[in-house]
């Protein structure tokens, strides 16, 4: 685990587009950050600029005590969940599970105790041997999120996980979130346009506007009516 300090963090796209600018969040250990506000607010941009997967413009993000541009890719512990599962296809969804930590060289039988173990969390165990194609939507995602897990990483970053699925089916994730959330405490930052998402999810909300923090504190500090 690991907290997150973003300081003073900005971006600005080549072309002069300012997609974030000042912005300053703590993020405790363990905490569960909701990154919310409309289309274009810059809450991938932030989200893809933690993952060090988008250069930073101005400011610093640190991850525990590291600097997040100085990271290797290879060294960073973090975890990404996308919206469109991102698990390829040719590969079982063992071996979906077990490919991140093949290429860290984690040894066999630490791999297949970490496989067991998020197949046994996300209740995918059944489908070990499928091909993500034979997954329905919820099975798919729950692959990604296990994808994650096994990575024990010190933080994860979900980029609208459930933004793909039905109405119903989005209510039963939110909840097996939240009770993942409850048994890893894993810190964790989450982007979603779902309101009720972000209420059951938040430890706290950050709302961005153009690019700033508008809004930044607890669904209850939040949405409370004066
Ligand atoms: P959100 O995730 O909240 O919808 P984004 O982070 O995707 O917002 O976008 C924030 C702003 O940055 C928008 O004005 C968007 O058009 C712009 N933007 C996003 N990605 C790029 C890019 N690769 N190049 C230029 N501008 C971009
Ligand atoms: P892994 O293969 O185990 O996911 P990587 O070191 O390749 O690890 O990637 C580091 C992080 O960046 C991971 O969280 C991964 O999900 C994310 N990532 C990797 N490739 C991409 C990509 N093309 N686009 C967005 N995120 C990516």
């Amino acid at each position: 685990m690991a907290s997150i300090t973003l300081d003073n963090v900005g971006k600005v796209y080549s072309g002069d587009t300012r997609a974030v600018g000042d912005v300053n969040i703590e993020i405790a250990d363990g905490e569960f950050i909701v990154l919310v506000g409309p289309s274009g607010c810059g809450k991938s941009t932030l989200l893809r600029m933690i993952a060090g997967l988008e250069s930073i413009t101005d400011g610093e993000i640190r991850i525990g005590e590291r600097i997040v541009n100085q990271i290797e890719p290879a060294d960073r512990d973090i975890a990404m969940v996308f919206q469109n599962y991102a698990l390829y296809p040719h590969m079982s969804v063992r071996q979906n599970l077990a490919y991140g930590l093949k290429n860290r060289r984690t040894p066999k039988a630490e791999i297949e105790r970490r496989v067991n173990e998020a197949a046994e969390i996300l209740q995918i165990g059944q489908y070990l041997d499928r091909k993500p194609r034979a997954l329905s939507g919820g099975q798919r995602q729950r692959v990604a999120m296990g994808r994650a897990i096994v990575r024990e990483p010190a933080a994860f970053l979900f980029d609208e996980p459930l933004s793909n699925l039905d109405a119903k089916l989005r209510v039963t994730m939110r909840l097996e979130i939240k009770q993942l959330q409850k048994r890893l405490r894993t810190t964790s930052i989450y982007v979603t346009h779902d309101q009720l998402e972000a209420m059951t999810l938040a430890d706290r909300l950050v709302v961005l506007n153009g690019g700033r923090v508008e809004q930044i504190g607890t669904p209850l500090e939040l949405y409370r009516r004066p």
